[in-house]
């Protein structure tokens, strides 16, 4: 049984890629959020546009005031007023400067701005206050980004920033990659919808409302199958439709050993390539990961049944290679932080334990918090409000309160 970090390995590389021609969709720059780019992109515009004024204040020739001061102020005569949003169209002379305001064109010949407060206006003239350095609050054409050269690279997630980026290079559509997809079903013949009513014996499906959240919070698009019976037919049935149009396939259920756990044979049986049936964790132990050769090549997660189990090793595999097949270049990896621990936190030492609860700020400062109530696999309800997973590797039976801990810090 492979530990939970060798587990990661094998399965972050089973990861295709998506094509970069043939994966993509163009989209609206406002629809694009959370989107991540096909291509990179260059602008043909120069950062900025043009010489422009970082200040209120006056356009003037740097070699007029080099010597003004307080005591000695130059005075020059005032010329024009540039507002922002137009394009003079004269050259100052020796002896002129030019009210000019923030964003505004510089005028040819004008090199440097004085800012307001260091100047003192009289009738068409201005004192000059200061002795400003050379280009002083002048913002030089291209100081930002030089026209054509690479503005935003391939495989680059478009948060805000780099949407305001796009737009400001006239840029109002995208290439993307597609979301990927992501078949969802759930097995169990304990298993109803919501909205049924409760027979004994009977379990309401809560997985694959988990499940579908956490994909669209992960970028892709859950393509839902349902509940399937344990039944190898219904199973085998339910697997070869997701496999045709899914990149990823996540079951719930059916993969431990019981006798109707029937999953793993049913994957052999259609010819996946089984890469993990079980993993030294918990919760989450029995895990199976299958690779199928068909044109598609989707990566089937047969998660547990036990809902907690689904949460975590949701978080733990499947979102990673979500986000690393839906085009990230980086930042797809979990992410673990080391946080003192607010509690003390236990564990059998034999598989990596992840130990649902929340982190807090405590003066300035992370803190661990694990859920009160039942860490029992089985139990849901406690796992509200988590947005932290301790993790004590194999070998660490307890961590006091107060010491620090590996968290695995999850998107909210
Ligand atoms: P299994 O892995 O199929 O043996 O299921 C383990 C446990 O998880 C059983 O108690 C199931 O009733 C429960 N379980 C299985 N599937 C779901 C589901 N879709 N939603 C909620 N609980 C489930
Ligand atoms: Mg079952």
């Amino acid at each position: 049984m492979p530990s939970v970090r060798d587990a990661a390995d094998i399965i972050f590389n089973l990861v295709p890629t998506l094509n970069s021609q043939q994966d993509t969709e163009i989209v609206d720059l406002w629809a694009a959020n959370g989107r991540i780019l096909a291509t990179p992109v260059n602008s043909p515009l120069d950062f900025p546009h043009w010489d422009n004024s970082a200040m209120d204040g006056y356009a003037v020739r740097y070699e007029d005031v080099q010597n003004s001061n307080a005591e000695q102020p130059v005075s020059l005569e005032v010329v024009a007023e540039i507002p922002a949003g137009y394009q003079p169209k004269f050259t100052l002379q020796p002896g002129q400067a030019a009210r000019i305001f923030t964003g505004a064109v510089m005028p040819s010949g004008g090199d440097t701005v004085v800012m307001q407060e260091k100047t003192r206006p009289e009738n068409n003239r201005v004192f000059i206050l200061t002795t400003p350095k050379p280009g002083e609050f002048v913002r030089l054409k291209a100081a930002y980004y030089q026209a054509g050269t690479q503005l935003l690279p391939a495989n680059t997630q478009l948060n805000a920033a780099e949407i305001a980026i796009l737009a400001a290079s006239q840029c109002p559509q995208v290439k993307v990659y597609r979301r990927p997809r992501v078949a969802i079903f759930s097995t169990g013949d304990e298993l109803v919808t919501p909205d049924q009513p409760l027979q004994p014996g009977q379990i309401v499906d809560s997985n694959q409302y988990a499940l579908a959240a956490l994909v669209k919070q992960s970028g892709a698009e859950p393509i839902l199958l349902g509940i399937v019976k344990d039944n190898p037919t219904a199973l085998e049935e339910t697997i070869t439709k997701a496999i045709v149009n899914a990149d990823i396939v996540i079951s719930s259920g059916g993969v431990s050993v019981g006798d109707y756990d029937y999953v793993d044979q049913i994957l052999a049986s259609l010819g996946a390539k089984i890469h993990i049936r079980s993993v030294e964790m918990r919760p989450g132990k029995p895990l199976t990961v299958a690779t199928f050769s068909t044109p598609q090549a989707p990566i089937y997660f047969g998660l547990p049944g036990n809902p907690a189990a689904v949460l975590v090793t949701f978080w733990r595999f499947v979102q990673p290679v979500i986000r690393k097949l839906g085009g990230l270049a980086k930042g797809w990896e979990p992410v673990f932080v080391k946080v003192r621990s607010h509690d003390e936190l236990r564990s059998d030492g034999k598989r990596e334990t992840y130990i649902w609860g929340s982190l807090h700020l405590i003066d300035g400062l992370y803190e661990f918090h694990k859920a009160g109530g039942s860490h029992s696999s089985g139990n849901l309800i406690n796992l509200a409000q988590t947005n932290a997973l301790a993790v004590l590797p194999p070998g660490e039976t307890f961590i006091s309160s107060g010491k620090d801990v590996l968290v695995l810090q999850l998107p909210i």
